[in-house]
């Protein structure tokens, strides 16, 4: 049976239906994210399953049970809800609030027994919170508050865990903390943690499944890696960057005119990739197999990228279409991709780019550059990072261009 299930499930507000057709089937122990713009209705999908806001139409089960007949006190010892509404805990400290959370065991008024007591501690502690248990909840950080409510909710030896924006108003560090903490209470004690989030890389990178709430309706469910890069960027009306799934990333699109040509491979022209896209500059690359990290990212910024089958050496065409655009380029850089037989051809485009005349900026050292490209290294652009690359980026289109601005400057 699954942990929780929607069968037709329609949420909203006084009865007016924010989003349709809800069908999910959540299993034990999983984290799921719930994502979409604004006004989406995520909020009211969450209030919906943990029974705070009646389902317009269909109905929900908790372990095969209709949530709107199951009595208060026996749904908190299954389920513990975090809201982004404020709490004012008056004088009340981080032990306190989190005691609050013991309610469905002792009665909300309850004296907490010895072995609460060391359970509200251990709560404390599983969120790294136990230096704060003597604090006042009020004067702390937002990252700590955040980190204190999880253990209230702990503290109810819940099997369902929802919260809303749990992320919110907290610097990376600690959203990435919460993501952790969230993570491990799923893999070690088999809760169920249901959470919507803002940061979609973050959300995607951390949980098991995601669902897209878009238009009055879940647009997409499934793993990560299953919910596509192009239903991503949809669902936020991206289009000045892209989603890539296997990555985990977001990538702003470049569709600058390409005045560069990047030699990658093996995750060596990503900064450089992020570092042009950033300055504006536009630019093409290769020659990459398809399942190189460079391929992936190059490809989701939305560049033109030559490509060969994986595990393939690099065949002529994808050779000559490289060629052929070095010639309408200004500038090659070799990013100091590793050289195997498989990329031989990398080292070669490199080596005619040279001869030819072309500007090459380099990422190695000369040493290693006599080795692949002899005497030819002298004349390389060696830089050290990323941000040298770019001063050599003159903006100017192609490398045919550039032999014809040079030549009026010599015979003037
Ligand atoms: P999200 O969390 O995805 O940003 P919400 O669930 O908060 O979206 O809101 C979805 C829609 O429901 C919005 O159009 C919002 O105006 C509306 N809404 C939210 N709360 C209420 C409420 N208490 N009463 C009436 N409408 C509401
Ligand atoms: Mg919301």
């Amino acid at each position: 049976m699954k942990m929780l299930e929607t069968r037709d499930l329609t949420v909203g507000h006084e009865k007016k239906p924010i989003v349709e057709g809800i069908n999910l089937e959540i299993t034990q122990g999983h984290l799921i994210a719930l994502l979409g713009p604004n006004g989406a209705g995520k909020s009211t999908i969450l209030k919906s399953l943990s029974g705070l806001l009646a389902p317009v139409k269909g109905a929900i089960y908790i372990h095969g049970s209709d949530l709107s007949r199951i009595k208060r006190k026996t749904l908190s010892k299954v389920l513990a809800v975090v809201l982004t509404e404020r709490l004012n805990a008056g004088f009340l400290t981080s032990y306190d609030v989190t005691a609050t959370g013991r309610y469905p065991h002792t009665g909300f008024l309850g004296k907490l027994g010895a072995e609460d007591k060391t359970k509200v501690l251990d709560c404390l502690r599983v969120v790294n919170a136990e230096k704060l248990a003597w604090r006042y909840f009020n004067e702390l950080s937002d990252g700590e508050k955040q980190k204190v409510l999880l253990a209230r909710a702990l503290a109810q030896e819940p099997e369902l865990i929802i919260l809303d924006e749990p992320t919110t108003h907290l610097d990376v560090r600690h959203k990435l903390e919460v993501m952790a903490i969230l993570k491990r209470l799923s893999r070690e004690k088999g809760i169920t943690v249901i959470f919507s989030l803002h940061e979609i890389d973050l959300a995607l990178k951390s949980c098991d499944t995601a669902i897209l709430v878009k238009d009055g309706r879940i647009v997409s469910c499934g793993s990560p890696e299953k919910v596509g890069n192009n239903e991503v960027s949809a669902l936020y009306d991206i289009d000045c960057a892209g989603y890539n799934a296997f990555m985990g990333t977001i990538e702003i699109s470049n569709s600058g005119e390409p005045s560069v040509f990047i030699v990658g491979g093996a995750g060596k022209a990503t900064g450089i990739y992020r570092m042009l896209t950033r300055n504006n500059v536009g630019f093409c690359t290769g020659i990459l197999h398809e399942n190189d990290v460079d391929c992936h990212i190059a490809e989701t910024i939305g560049v033109i990228t030559v490509k060969e089958k994986p595990f393939q050496n690099i065949g002529l065409k994808a050779y000559r279409e490289a060629q052929n655009l070095i010639r309408e380029t200004s500038l090659v850089v070799d990013t100091g991709f590793p050289i195997a037989e498989s990329n031989s051809f990398n080292r070669k485009l490199v080596l005619e780019a040279l001869q030819d005349g072309q500007r090459v900026c380099t990422m190695r050292d000369k040493k290693e550059n006599r080795q692949l490209y002899g005497d030819w290294a002298d004349e390389m652009i060696y830089c050290h990072t990323a941000a040298e690359i770019l001063q050599h980026c003159d903006g100017t289109k192609t490398f045919h261009d550039r032999r014809e601005r040079l030549k009026s400057v010599n015979s003037e």
